[in-house]
């Protein structure tokens, strides 16, 4: 999500930038420009800051309420007591109905049933009993990221390094007993050797680094809205996390505890970048990546154990 310490130039970050980068174009093309007053694609450019390593610009003024862009999770997974009442990939309220033919097993929709077919149709048969249990009483949400990355790169719906473009976390906690828990669930399924070859503790320590401060906890709004703008100027009523997904593009934005954008889930986990104020060009766009009502303290405890920077955005130097 971000890139503080460091202005190294890693050789992932160089790729990035290029202009063929497929991440990149990945990211761009599921943007949509739905307001009315601007068509063609997103007014942002992923570049280098001046402290914290890579950012999200503006390549022209930017509205406020404007829609910036939308963005699709390269992995997402729903919270464990949300798990049968949500969408398996886009964690979408299901809605059950006495006609069980109106739902598709664990799916909103045909059309998520297909996109993830493949994987789920692996996940379902592995016993997760034990590795769910350990994530249930330790109260860790990242394992599970891990764990439907893991099938979809053994279904062929993902690279195994699909989110090594992301920075990592510093510090990863053992993880020894749930990578050993999760390799026994998938062994359990008969796959060729072959395809196993890129689930070592080692991939399971890289992605649990970056998916630990890449995540966003998916937070929907209540009810549904028409008017984004009334929408993000009202203070959101936000139901406690339905799930956990991660994003490309969105996790190149910095963090400001003042931020110019907000992201939203309406109700699924496709999220939407709002300006939440006039952004002139060249500016970057921030967004805040934990609850900016905390004060002062609160808010800097947050970001040095969670997320391992001290801020230093214009707000904190002001001691608000
Ligand atoms: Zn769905
Ligand atoms: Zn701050």
């Amino acid at each position: 999500m971000l890139f503080v310490t460091s202005r190294y130039l890693s050789p992932q970050f160089k790729k990035l930038l290029s202009p063929s980068n497929p991440l990149l174009k990945f990211s761009i093309s599921t943007i949509s420009t739905t307001t009315t007053n601007h068509v063609g694609p997103p007014p942002i450019r992923v570049d280098i800051t001046e402290s914290a390593g890579r950012g999200v610009f503006a390549t022209r003024r930017i509205e406020a309420a404007e829609l910036i862009h939308t963005a699709k999770p390269v992995i997402s997974h729903p919270s464990l007591s949300k798990i049968d009442c949500v969408c398996y990939l886009c964690l979408k309220k299901l809605k059950f109905s006495n006609d069980s033919q109106t739902r598709v097993d664990r799916f909103c929709s045909e059309e998520c049933h297909q996109e993830a077919k493949a994987y789920y149709e692996l996940e379902k048969k592995a016993d997760w009993s034990d590795y769910h249990k350990y994530c249930r009483n330790l109260g860790l949400k990242y394992p599970l990221l891990v764990k439907r990355l893991a099938c979809m790169v053994i279904a062929g719906a993902a690279s195994a390094d699909c989110i090594h473009i992301l920075q990592p976390a510093h510090i990863i906690p053992k993880i020894e007993v749930e990578y050993s828990m999760l390799r026994s669930a998938i062994e359990g399924l008969n796959i060729t050797k072959e395809n196993l070859n890129f689930l070592s503790e080692q991939w399971y320590a890289d992605v649990l680094a970056r998916v630990r401060i890449n995540a966003f906890r998916i937070e929907m709004v209540a009810g549904s809205y028409d008017d984004l703008h009334a929408l993000a100027a009202a203070s959101v009523e936000a139901e406690a996390g339905v799930g956990n997904a991660v994003y490309i593009l969105p996790s190149f934005y910095n963090h400001d505890c003042d931020p110019n954008v907000h992201i939203i889930w309406i109700d699924s986990v496709h999220a939407r970048l709002k300006a939440l104020r006039d952004i002139e060009e060249g500016e970057e766009l921030r967004i805040c990546y934990i609850d900016a009502s905390l004060d002062h303290n609160a808010r800097q405890d947050i970001l040095q154990g969670g997320f391992g920077f001290k801020c230093s955005c214009p707000r904190c130097l002001s001691s608000d």
